[in-house]
């Protein structure tokens, strides 16, 4: 917490305005970010400004701090708190870094292009354009899966961006106040207030624990005539939740879930979703239907499509459909000059905000010895490794759980102290000393004035 206080006042005094910073220097070598998420932002935290240009393409103009954006979906959290503009965090850079609010559509990694989309509604003259790059680093994070299932981008909400969280904080409510509407009839008020959320992992487990808080501590106080309708049914392929977890941590976990009322159903797979109903495989091979108001789909990763274009593009080389092949240097297998990073890539490890924040200082690393070895010094790269510091997840009624590794092995503890541990862990994980500032005031607030209903 010192470290995190101490660095945050180090900040506020060694920011920069963009017109202290040094100009683009056609001398250095120009290095393209693509992304603005975890990757690129540890990355663009540790690359040395003096020794490249550096631009990024991002179709957000911010960092989201993910691990707390289930908070966001029921108002213990404001989304703003946890989002930081690129430009404050490139603020403190000894050059000034290109940002474009863009999506980069295509790589070719023979001119050593790539051609980048305007994403805004309102538009110049141009909005495509082709940019060069002397190294490019892919950060582009992950998609959805949804398996190809008909009605899910239709009917489910993800929970992965600022926007996944403000849609299903509005369904939520409609849900609640149509439930409330004069004369609904009884079936549908129970429809309504059922809010199902498929998949086991630790986005599922967290959002359940955060809708339970919601109804518990606020919707059943505000709405005392539906307190007794609310249902979380949470759905699961595989024989338990958070397979990641130890044992002891997913009996913990399923036994909190059972005492807080959230029916969890394992070995139950989702085969078919529509507006108002999902059909399901259950343990016993029958299908069944189960309606519900809100609908939360958290099924895992899949490459996005400028990754699947890149891989169908260097094939020879691109041998796995399930992201983007590095080698233990993050370069891009077929692909010269060009490094991946994060959850683009196909990896031993999981696909998490640890991993992508290691490879992004590593790489930032290699790039300082690039640099280095360029003026003539003797410096030796060495194969990124992975450490890991162990997983964390809130699983509701201010109780977390947490897999530490200690001495060799492995500490799991759960319960109300390691709910004060995993704040001060993501407290002390946030990029800036504004965001902390946010969250602590955010937490405050909902303690003592309780959460916002309002739609
Ligand atoms: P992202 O952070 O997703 O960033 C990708 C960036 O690329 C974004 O800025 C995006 O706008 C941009 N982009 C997308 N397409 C393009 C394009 N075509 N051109 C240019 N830019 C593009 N991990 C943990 O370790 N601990 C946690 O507690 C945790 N909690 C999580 C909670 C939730 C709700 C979610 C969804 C994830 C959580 N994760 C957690 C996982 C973690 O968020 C991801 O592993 C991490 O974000 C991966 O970082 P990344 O940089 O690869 O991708
Ligand atoms: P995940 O891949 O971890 O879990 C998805 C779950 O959905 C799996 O358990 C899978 O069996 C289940 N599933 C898939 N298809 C299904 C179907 N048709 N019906 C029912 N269940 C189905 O995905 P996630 O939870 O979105 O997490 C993505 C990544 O982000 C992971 O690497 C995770 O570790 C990371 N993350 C970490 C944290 C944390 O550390 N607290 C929080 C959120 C996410």
């Amino acid at each position: 917490t010192v470290g995190a206080i101490g660095y945050g006042v180090y900040e506020i005094y060694n920011k920069r305005h963009p017109l202290e910073q040094k100009p683009f220097d056609p001398k250095k070598r120009t290095v393209v970010v693509l992304g603005s998420g975890w990757g690129a932002v540890s990355f663009l935290k540790s690359i040395n400004t003096d020794d490249y240009n550096v631009m990024v393409v991002s179709p957000r103009n911010y960092f989201l701090f993910t691990p707390l954006l289930p908070s966001c979906t029921v108002g213990t959290i404001e989304l703003r708190s946890i989002m930081e503009p690129i430009r404050f965090i490139t603020q403190h850079k000894s050059r000034n870094v290109k940002f474009y609010e863009s999506e980069c559509t295509d790589i070719d990694p023979e001119s050593k292009t790539i051609r980048i989309t305007d994403v805004s509604d309102i538009k110049g003259s141009v909005s495509n354009t082709t940019i060069p790059y002397d190294y490019l680093v892919m950060a582009i994070g992950a998609d959805n899966q949804t398996f190809g299932m008909a009605g899910v981008r239709e009917f489910a909400c993800f929970l992965k961006e600022v926007w996944d969280a403000q849609k299903i904080r509005t369904r939520l409510m409609d849900c609640v106040e149509s439930a409330g509407f004069a004369k609904q009839a009884p079936e549908e008020v129970n429809r309504l207030l059922h809010m199902v959320v498929v998949g086991g992992g630790p986005t599922g487990v967290e959002y359940a624990a955060e809708l339970h808080d919601f109804l518990k501590d606020d919707l059943e106080v505000w709405y005392p005539e539906l307190a007794d309708k609310f249902r979380i049914t949470l759905v699961e392929a595989l024989p338990n939740v958070l397979p990641m977890f130890s044992s002891q941590l997913i009996q913990y976990t399923e036994s909190t879930f059972k005492q807080n009322k959230i029916e969890v159903l394992t070995k139950t797979m989702v085969k078919e979703v529509a507006d108002k109903e999902i059909k399901v495989m259950d343990a016993n091979k029958n299908l069944v239907s189960i309606p519900y108001g809100l609908l939360v789909w958290a099924t895992g990763n899949c490459p996005r499509p400028l990754a699947r274009k890149l891989m169908a593009r260097l094939k020879e080389s691109q041998t796995s459909p399930r992201g983007v092949l590095v080698d233990d240097y993050m370069r891009v297998a077929g692909a010269p000059d060009v490094y991946a990073i994060g959850d683009c890539t196909f990896s031993k490890y999981a696909p998490t905000a640890q991993v992508a924040t290691q490879q992004g200082l590593y790489l930032a690393s290699v790039f300082e010895s690039l640099a280095r070895i360029e003026e003539g010094q003797n410096k030796k790269i060495t194969p990124f490794e992975y450490s890991h510091q162990g997983s964390l997840a809130y699983i509701g009624s201010d109780k977390a759980i947490a897999d530490l590794p200690f001495l060799n092995g492995n500490v799991s503890v759960g319960g109300v102290a390691t709910y004060v541990f995993w704040r001060s862990v993501y407290i002390s994980n946030m990029f800036s000393f504004r965001n902390r500032f946010l969250v602590v005031g955010d937490w405050m607030k909902s303690k003592v004035f309780g959460r916002d209903v309002s739609r």
